[in-house]
């Protein structure tokens, strides 16, 4: 089944000699290294950095780091890593579970909000610690699965008939090793009425090296088709590494869709939009879904009005063929699905 060279993988791993697991762990968890290595001054930035960093942890990989401009506290990436002042001042209407998932949850582990898909979080870890992301504060550790949480996912998944489709999630569902994961796919399209597998993950964009054998062979050994939803913001973030990772993942037979945020300062200009999709197209991903932002705590220096996201979808139309636009949505607690947002209202 699977048609990629394994040469190619090892010639892409070559280039930078480190494992994934090596990247995660050597990853960038300090305020004043992440200031030292990009060249800004501590002065400025490292009061509201280490402010941000007590409510939620400074997380950067190295080869993600290495896309960013140096000396510019306006890159793009960075942006979205970096902890400002404006995290600790608390707004009125910015809450800590906006999309009301605690209420959501199932069975350990289990996230059950429309009818047709489950939300298993695998993990609570992430590879990169997004300053504006709607589970900064969701409980994981509430969360973690045991051996026998495990089973009770499996029971109750084979116990359900109306569930066909099972999203790995977390947290990364990436940053869990091959092994435990080969087990997870073999288990979930044991299930019959499970007709596909998602991965929601931004760990092959942060970390290309997650690329590695041993997850293209068991995403290729699959019964059931697997579909990777990947985060990707803003177009500086796909370099020729992670577009080498997202060719082998195509090749072991994975459907690869986006999803981004709309943030303000990162993608919050219809150029910078119009060029996301483009390059994403060229990556072999295509755009699914851009969010319209979720009011979590600490992060309203982000948000982009609705009106305002429609103005720039709106732009995109006349940019872009249809199958290149993303769906302006928004979660909203209680729906069946995902709510479009009418961008003619
Ligand atoms: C977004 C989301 C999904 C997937 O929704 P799709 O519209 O199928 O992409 C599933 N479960 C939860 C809890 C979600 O938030
Ligand atoms: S990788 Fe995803 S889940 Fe993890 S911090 Fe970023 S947005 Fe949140």
């Amino acid at each position: 089944m699977i048609q990629r060279t394994p040469t190619g993988i090892e010639a892409h791993l070559a280039e930078d000699g480190r494992s994934w697991q090596q990247h995660l762990s050597e990853s960038i968890t300090s305020p004043e290294i992440l200031l030292q290595r990009l060249g800004l001054a501590p002065e400025e930035w490292l009061s509201g950095a280490q402010a941000g960093h007590q409510l939620f942890p400074i997380r950067v990989p190295e080869p993600f780091l290495a896309r960013m401009r140096h000396g510019d506290p306006n890159d793009p990436l960075l942006r979205q890593v970096l902890p400002r002042q404006e995290e600790s001042v608390r707004m009125p209407g910015y809450v800590r579970d906006p999309l009301a998932e605690d209420r959501a949850v199932q069975t350990t582990g289990l996230i059950r909000k429309y009818r047709s898909r489950a939300l298993l979080m695998v993990t609570g870890q992430c590879a990169v610690n997004c300053r504006y992301c709607f589970r900064r504060h969701f409980p994981y550790d509430e969360q973690r699965l045991g051996a026998s949480d495990r089973r009770q996912v499996i029971d109750t998944l084979s116990a359900s008939p109306e569930i066909n489709e099972v999203i790995l999630s977390g947290g990364d569902p990436l940053a869990v090793n091959d092994r435990l994961l080969a087990q997870w796919a073999a288990d979930l399209s044991a299930i019959p009425h499970i007709r596909r597998l998602r991965l929601h993950t931004r760990l092959p964009v942060v970390i290309p090296q997650r690329v590695c054998d041993a997850l293209l062979k068991w995403l290729s050994q699959t019964r059931i088709p697997v579909v990777m939803v990947l985060h990707i913001n803003h177009p500086a973030e796909i370099d020729p590494a992670t577009r080498n990772a997202l060719g082998y993942l195509r090749a072991a037979g994975v459907t690869l869709l986006n999803q981004s945020v709309i943030l303000r300062g990162v993608n919050d200009n219809v150029a910078v939009l119009e060029s996301l999709s483009e390059t994403l197209f060229e990556a072999g991903v295509m755009p699914y879904y851009l969010h319209a932002f979720d009011p979590v705590e600490g992060a309203h220096h982000y948000d982009v009005a609705d009106e305002e996201a429609r103005t720039l979808v709106q732009g995109l139309l006349a940019r872009l063929p249809g199958f290149l636009i993303p769906r302006l949505v928004r979660e909203e607690p209680g729906r069946d699905g995902k709510t479009p947002i009418n961008l003619f209202p």
